[in-house]
């Protein structure tokens, strides 16, 4: 999957960068009053992979979608949202397999 440069959240746009690295070494960051996802090209000076990235993706798009929920409790829990978001890629990452076994391969 390639992850996208923009999405929308309750009505609200977010744009996703991925830039080399992120302050504090994390993986990702999201910041949704200022509209943003940041996902670290590079962790712990080695290339975050093509899946990590996607987990990574998906982890801060579920704290995005908990606080436009209001559910800031939730999305504090850094245990549910790695799980919830874990189940995501997931189910994404199935959903993508599918496709493809349909598509003609010059889609992607
Ligand atoms: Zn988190």
């Amino acid at each position: 999957m390639k992850i996208p440069k923009k999405i929308r959240i309750g009505g609200q746009t977010i744009e996703v960068s991925q830039p080399n690295c992120i302050d504090g070494g994390k993986l990702g960051e999201c910041r949704l009053g200022d509209g943003y996802i940041r996902i670290a090209e590079q962790f712990n000076s080695a290339k975050q992979s093509e899946s990590s990235k996607l987990n990574t993706y998906w982890h801060e798009v579920t704290h995005c979608i908990l606080d436009t929920m209001g559910r800031g409790d939730l999305s504090q829990d850094e245990t549910f949202v790695s799980c919830f978001s874990g189940f995501l890629t997931e189910c994404y990452i199935s959903m993508e397999e599918d496709w493809k076994k349909d598509n003609d391969p010059k889609t992607e």
